[in-house]
């Protein structure tokens, strides 16, 4: 019995999820006392898994064919399915990433099992694990227990394993070939999609300058910019921003926009109401500016400032530009 990480990369580089992953697969497997393994779907996989070599994993799987150099949902389907079969993982984890929601599901289906997704814990009651999912935007928190029987399929929430360390040892890296006809796969990829000029992924930013209704028009995002460009920080927003067409879609934090896990997140003008938070409550240090000292984003912040943005964010800006981090 053991635990298997699944993990992502795009571009020739791991995504931030995919660490996220491994730690919590470690921590998982630290709980329930099995071995933790990992694999990756794709072509030219040497460098991406040595670095997974020198972490604390039993084995690391390189599933490579070259009808994996593009993500399709049959492809990645069916490697994963020859390997789950031939490896017998009792856990399954992914990152839980539109690729992951794209052929996660396919592929626990194929084992007639679900996928627990979106998972931000676990908890070992009376020697059964209980997987933690958030309800009704993060209100309540649900125990989930799969049925009887393995593997047990499981996606984690970006962020919610982000302050937990992937644990250094020594894998040793395998090659897969897995048995993969063109008849199999359905769909021919495009180019990757991108939203808009200015999409971002802002769950891999280190940074981020949040900005809500506080700022009051579209006119007045000028200090908020200047700020994130003097932290060299990305620029997101609460729904309203987005709402009014301020900012694109894209830059939306929270449960109906992105969620992110950076180091660092800025809070201007956002009331902290838990849509937002569910989506940034990851974050390493949170620094809140509000000029109401009641305001709910205080409660998940580790500085705050009460005040008016107006004054704060120019200030804040032009001293950070003086001393350069
Ligand atoms: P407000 O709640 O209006 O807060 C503005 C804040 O700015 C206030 O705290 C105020 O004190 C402060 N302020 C005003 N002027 C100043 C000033 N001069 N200086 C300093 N502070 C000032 N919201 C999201 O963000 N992301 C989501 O993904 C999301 N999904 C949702 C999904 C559903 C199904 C629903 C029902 C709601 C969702 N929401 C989401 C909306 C959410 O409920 C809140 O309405 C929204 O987050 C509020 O945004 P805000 O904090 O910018 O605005």
């Amino acid at each position: 019995m053991s635990v298997l990480v699944v993990m992502e990369h795009r571009g020739g580089e791991w995504r931030r999820p995919a660490w996220e992953t491994l730690a919590a697969g470690q921590q998982l497997g630290a709980t329930a006392g099995m071995p933790v393994c990992a694999a990756a779907a794709g072509t030219g996989l040497e460098k991406l898994a040595e670095q997974l070599a020198d972490k604390r994993l039993e084995r690391v799987y390189a599933i490579e064919h070259e009808l994996l150099g593009a993500y399709t949902a049959d492809g990645f389907t069916a490697a994963l399915e020859g390997l789950i079969r031939q490896i017998r993982p009792y856990y399954v984890l992914f990152p839980h990433t539109y690729q992951t929601r794209d052929f996660a599901p396919k592929l626990a289906a194929r084992f007639g099992r679900v996928l627990v997704s979106d998972v931000v814990a676990w908890r070992l009651e009376g020697g059964r694990l209980g997987f933690v999912r958030q309800l009704f935007q993060g209100k309540l928190n649900a125990d989930v227990y799969a049925a009887e029987g393995e593997p047990t399929f499981v996606s984690v929430q970006a962020g919610a394993f982000a302050s937990v360390p992937v644990a250094t040892g020594s894998a040793e890296v395998q090659r897969v070939t897995p048995q993969l006809e063109p008849t199999m796969i359905r769909a021919r990829p495009g180019a990757p999609f991108q939203e808009s000029r200015r999409s971002v992924d802002l769950s891999a930013a280190e940074r981020i300058v949040a900005v809500g209704r506080g700022i009051k028009g579209q006119q007045n995002l000028k200090i908020v910019e200047e700020l994130a460009e003097a932290l060299g920080a990305e620029l997101a927003a609460s729904r309203p921003v987005c709402d009014n067409g301020w900012l694109p879609m894209d830059r939306q934090v929270g449960s109906s926009g992105q969620v992110v896990a950076p180091k660092l997140y800025v809070a201007v003008g956002i009331s902290g109401a838990i849509q937002h938070v569910v989506g940034m409550k990851g974050a390493r240090t949170v620094v809140a500016i509000n000029k109401d000292r009641e305001a709910p984003i205080f409660e998940v912040a580790d500085y705050g400032i009460v005040g008016d943005l107006f004054e704060i964010v120019p200030a804040l800006a032009a001293a950070l530009r003086k001393a350069p981090i």
